[in-house]
């Protein structure tokens, strides 16, 4: 029977422009180009273990063993893998090489045309995979047949990694695939077998299906293969036979991450429930952890056998930083994404996982200080999410907050709640906290002047989730938490303990008190002298039971209807701005004077201001006046 004709097709434009990437950004690590090769290979030969046991009625062909097999071929300078794998039918072909299915690969591509710097480090993360043969390779050939083709048919792909690729039917014997890299002269050190031998001994030892490379005896003319990796899947061995670097590699087989962990656990449980978990903390955050369609969640085997990657029902979302395996023995092999959801088996594997991933960061918080403090600047943000989605752990998540405050005089979030506790002033009841935009302007704002004076520490909240956050934190360890820009009882209770001045003094204050809440109306809640100030006139405070200023920008950027917040304003009356107007009897010049202090503590505390021009006025013409 004769070949079907070749036909020509283009490359899907993202396709081109990583092809254009890898080849133009001169890739450090060409070697990888083999590592996303064997592990394609060994991707296919589990997907079709898979398809027989999901599947035992379908007419599936399998040889017994599984292999993944290089050859060399000096005289044509070609490297080919091979494998038994499920192999790809004519469309899945033009689907898996001429296009990219990750949805994130937009954004990816225009992140990292922003970012030169990391380009590498971000091109082996996203996991280049086939397209890397292109790194070293002017030419490729892929053979491929589908497990399930009755017919003596496969496929020949082929390009040189240029705009386009042509595909044809040619007669093929075996399923499987063979991808034959034609290497670039300037590349022929990966012609070499002791080369080849040590690139797989170094990614790929730890891959379950043996990796086996052609030997050649010139003299007696025979071929033979020799297995060059291990080939027992790390985490089914026990754990004092694996090296670190072991570990090490296994991670960056399963990431595509360029460094090294942060730190892994591994963990063989028996009883009710039994299964092995490999579980990794990266040391930095993958690109798009804070993208919609992020890949996450872990990679699921039952009964050692592979059944699919990103299993995110596991691991709750704010642990989503998390990488590694798992592996059921007591989940059903034919297992799909939505039976996972509500399977009782998944929901107790979360559970102890989700525990065993903040045990270990406790530990980490209470070994290493600098590693913990790595980790938390880097994932901190994602596990305060946590406290809302995981009210169970809500305890164990607490201990692992750091923040910064008043005290710690430095940006960076060190400060743990069980050392603010440990710190606190004897009579203190209350941890204080202030959420603002910025940290610059939490530090600086009028709320902290008491708390500067009596050596009272406030956390200093300025991260986009706090104020939502805090919602969720209402105490720790029996210690209300209090906004120090809300009005409350502990903190007067707090300072008002050396109260200054004499009875007529504070009549006279009433006066002038009740003169201003006739000015503002009710534009306020209340007028009220403040023990709170020191260098600032007047502030506003909302009310215990009102929304916070800070929770109402965050509605209003969301675009949600926000209720008028009515403050509470206080008047410092020693400073020497108020003892100036106390003295005003005009009433028109006192409320200017009024109206232009209430403008400078809304401005103070929501950062804008409703009518800017009108604030200006006034104060040119106080100025003026
Ligand atoms: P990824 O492995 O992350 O999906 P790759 O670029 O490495 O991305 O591979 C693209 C797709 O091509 C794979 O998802 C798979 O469907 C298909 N593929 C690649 N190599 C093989 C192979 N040896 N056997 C069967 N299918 C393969
Ligand atoms: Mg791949």
């Amino acid at each position: 029977m004769n070949n079907e004709i070749k036909k020509k097709y283009t490359f899907q434009s993202e396709v081109k422009q990583l092809l254009h990437l890898m080849i133009h950004s001169l890739y450090s690590n060409k070697e990888i180009f083999l590592r996303e090769l064997i592990s394609n290979a060994s991707d296919a030969i589990e997907k079709l273990r898979f398809q027989i046991i999901s599947h035992p009625k379908q007419l599936i062909n399998q040889e017994s063993i599984s292999k993944i097999q290089i050859t060399i071929n000096k005289n044509e300078k070609t490297l080919s893998i091979y494998d038994n794998g499920i192999g790809m039918t004519y469309n899945e072909t033009i689907n898996n090489l001429g296009t990219i299915a990750q949805s994130g690969t937009k954004s990816f591509l225009k992140k990292i045309n922003q970012n030169n710097k990391e380009k590498n480090d971000l091109i082996g993360k996203f996991g280049v995979g086939f397209y890397s043969s292109f790194i070293i390779a002017k030419k490729v050939s892929v053979y491929t047949k589908h497990a399930q083709e009755s017919s003596d048919l496969g496929i020949l792909w082929e390009s040189e990694g240029k705009g386009d690729y042509t595909i044809q039917k040619i007669k093929l014997k075996e399923y499987g695939t063979k991808v034959v890299l034609y290497i670039k002269d300037t590349e022929e050190e990966f012609l070499e077998s002791w080369n080849i031998k040590n690139i797989v001994k170094k990614y790929s030892d730890h891959i379950s299906i043996p990796v086996e490379i052609e030997n050649y005896d010139e003299k007696n003319k025979v071929i033979s293969w020799e297995k060059i990796n291990q080939a027992q899947a790390i985490w089914t061995k026990n754990k004092k036979d694996i090296s670190k670097k072991s570990y090490q590699e296994f991670y960056k087989y399963i990431t595509h991450d360029t460094k090294n962990p942060l730190l892994w656990s591994h963990n063989k449980v028996e009883g009710n429930q039994e299964y092995t978990s490999l579980l990794y903390i990266p040391k930095k955050a993958t690109w798009d952890m804070w993208h919609r369609e992020n890949k996450h969640g872990l990679k699921l085997y039952v009964k050692h056998v592979y059944i699919m990657d990103d299993a995110v029902q596991f691991l709750p979302n704010y642990l989503r930083f998390v990488k590694g395996i798992i592996d059921s023995q007591d989940l059903p092999l034919n297992i799909s994404r939505e039976i996972l959801q509500d399977n009782k088996i998944t929901q107790s594997l979360r559970k102890s996982l989700t525990r065993r991933i903040l045990t270990i960061l406790n530990n980490l918080s209470e070994t290493d200080d600098i590693k913990y403090q790595k980790f938390w600047n880097t994932f901190g943000l994602v596990l305060k999410e946590g406290l809302a989605e995981d009210s169970i752990n809500q305890k164990q998540i607490s201990n692992l907050l750091r923040f910064t405050s008043l005290r710690t005089k430095k940006q960076e979030q060190t400060l743990s709640l069980k050392k603010y506790l440990k710190d606190m002033l004897k009579e203190q009841e209350k941890i204080y906290f202030i959420t603002a935009d910025s940290y610059n302007s939490a530090l600086n704002s009028p709320h902290l002047e008491i708390f500067q004076n009596k050596n009272i520490d406030v956390l200093l909240l300025s991260d986009r989730v706090d104020e939502w956050m805090m919602n969720y934190l209402p105490e720790y360890q029996g210690k209300k938490f209090q906004s120090v820009s809300k009005s409350d009882l502990s903190l007067e209770k707090l300072i008002k303990k050396e109260k200054i001045g004499t009875d007529k003094n504070e009549q006279k204050s009433n006066i002038f008190i009740e003169k201003i809440k006739n000015i503002l109306g009710n534009r306020v809640k209340d007028v009220r002298v403040t023990h709170r100030l020191i260098n600032t006139p007047v502030m506003v405070l909302t009310d215990s039971n009102d929304m916070s200023t800070q929770m109402a920008k965050l509605f209003s950027a969301a675009g949600q209807p926000v209720p008028e917040i009515k403050y509470l304003l206080e008047i410092n009356l020693t400073h020497p701005l108020i003892e100036k107007i106390k003295k005003i009897d005009n009433i028109e010049t006192l409320s200017m004077w009024i109206e232009m202090l209430f403008e400078q503590a809304i401005f103070a505390e929501k950062g804008t201001l409703e009518n800017p021009h009108t604030f200006i006025n006034r104060i040119n013409k106080l100025f003026l006046s």
